[in-house]
């Protein structure tokens, strides 16, 4: 039998940041493939916020407005994703503005050093786009138009990666801050994808025990790329560590078979679901009468 999928998905890119689609695009292909409820999550930003909302009326998808946010933990970035944030509150809005300014500083330092590595012309490209959304994956896709590697991922292993010639460690906010932006703007702080950190176990489990006791209040369980193995690994470190299970594909580009929306099985209710907090539920309300 074949196992039922989530229509709820709580983590994906628009072009505000590293996805390649227009939120509005982002939430008609959540739509037809068959999700209800969906968080646009941008790194460091709510831009694509209010379009994807507009977009979800017509399309009978609950639009969580939500941000991606990088955290300097530990010489490490950390990604923690808030769900139900108000993009106005002032807090969270001058905190990602300042996240935005050391994005185009640090894009700045990167393009100078693939400029040395050899990469062709790569200053003048990030001198035409917007370098405070400017992320490593445009520089990989950049790398990749210019046929110095075949796919992203090879581009973060030879030039931006940690230890590569164009990797610059950048100083985004503390997990403190950042878990005050969220708690700020009336949402919840949601630790990103666990399992691809390069951490140990005991540095995992060190990690969400900081995490929750700052505040954290849940944990993705279940993401793009988890096996069954994996899911079941993150649910016991969601029992043990108290936090709430999420879910969400890291959905960046159709193109990308193994981040498609509409994919992810359902959560396991062993580990009770972020939704059940009084913030989210007005978002899910309509799906689990
Ligand atoms: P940044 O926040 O600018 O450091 O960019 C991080 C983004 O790059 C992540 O959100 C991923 O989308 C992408 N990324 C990071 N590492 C890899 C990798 N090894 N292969 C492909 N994409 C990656
Ligand atoms: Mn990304
Ligand atoms: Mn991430
Ligand atoms: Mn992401």
């Amino acid at each position: 039998m074949k196992e039922p999928r989530s229509v709820i998905d709580l983590h994906c890119h628009s072009d505000h940041s590293d996805g390649v689609l227009a939120p509005q695009t982002v939430v008609q292909h959540a739509a037809e493939r068959g999700i209800r409820v969906l968080a646009l999550t941008d790194h460091d930003s709510t831009n694509g916020v209010a379009a994807a909302a507009t977009a979800a009326i017509s399309l009978d998808v609950s639009l969580v407005p939500g941000v991606e946010i990088s955290v300097s933990w530990e010489r490490t970035a950390l990604h923690v994703v808030g769900l139900g944030i108000d993009p106005q509150a002032d807090a969270l809005r001058d905190g990602l503005i300042r996240q935005q300014t050391l994005r185009a500083e640090r894009a700045h330092l990167i393009a100078e050093k693939l400029a040395k590595s050899g990469v062709p012309d790569v200053q003048n490209w990030l001198a035409q786009r917007d370098a405070s959304s400017c992320t490593r994956m445009h520089f990989a896709r950049y790398i990749v138009e210019r046929g110095l590697a075949h796919a992203p991922g090879q581009a973060f292993k030879h030039y931006l990666g940690r230890g590569r010639p164009a990797h610059v460690s950048a100083q985004w906010t503390t997990l403190d801050t950042a878990l005050s932006w969220i708690e700020q703007s009336g949402g919840i702080a949601v630790l990103a994808h666990p399992g691809r950190y390069d951490f140990s176990a005991t540095k995992l489990r060190q990690v969400l025990e900081t995490f929750r006791s700052a505040g954290g209040y849940g944990m993705e369980v279940n993401y793009s790329g988890c096996d069954k193995g994996q899911i079941n690994q993150l649910c016991d470190l969601a029992k043990r560590f108290d936090l709430h299970a999420s879910l969400g594909s890291d959905f960046h580009d159709p193109a990308l078979p193994w981040t498609r929306f509409g994919q992810l099985p359902q959560l396991d209710d062993r580990i009770p679901a972020v939704w059940h907090h009084e913030r989210l539920q007005p978002y899910v309300a309509g799906l689990l009468q």
